[in-house]
């Protein structure tokens, strides 16, 4: 099944196979924020840094005590790369797509940097620096993938 398109049941998804970070205890929270348009990444309770990915321990003081934060969900495009032959599987149905790396603001801490997809960008278009706000597309009744759109 192709992971872009809804499924009729939340049942027929077998979120096992959704694409990075997962689908695991350190995740769930993260795609299920995403499914309620928020965009989650973890945050230490010890000493408030984000982080991404998923971790068990903080990387900046190890406490293992973390909850999940909102972001205001935009950011600035860091880096980026395009796939121009179309894959196999689950993302043939992307066609040409780019993977970009997200600097997110408002976190505390190192930089938190978020893998995704701008979506709806010519090639000329997506540049490192662009300002770019969140979206999410639905995976099923519950769960989304946040991508990206340039700002406006
Ligand atoms: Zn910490």
């Amino acid at each position: 099944m192709a992971l872009s398109s809804v499924p009729d049941r939340p049942d027929q998804l077998d979120r096992s196979l959704l694409p990075f970070p997962g689908w695991n205890a350190f995740t769930e929270g993260h795609w299920l924020a995403a499914g309620q348009g928020r965009l989650a990444v973890q945050r230490c309770s010890r000493c408030g840094a984000h982080r991404w990915p998923p971790n068990p321990a903080c990387y900046h003081c190890t406490s293992m005590e973390w909850d999940w934060a909102d972001l205001p969900g935009t950011g600035t495009v860091y880096s980026y790369t395009w796939v121009d032959e179309p894959p196999q599987g689950v993302m043939a149905v992307l066609g040409t797509y780019n993977i970009t790396i997200v600097e997110l603001d408002g976190v505390e801490g190192e930089p938190v940097r978020m893998m995704g997809r701008v979506v709806d960008i010519e090639k000329d278009d997506l540049v490192c620096g662009l300002r770019v706000n969140v979206d999410f597309e639905p995976i099923d009744a519950e769960i989304a993938r946040p991508v990206w759109r340039a700002a406006r």
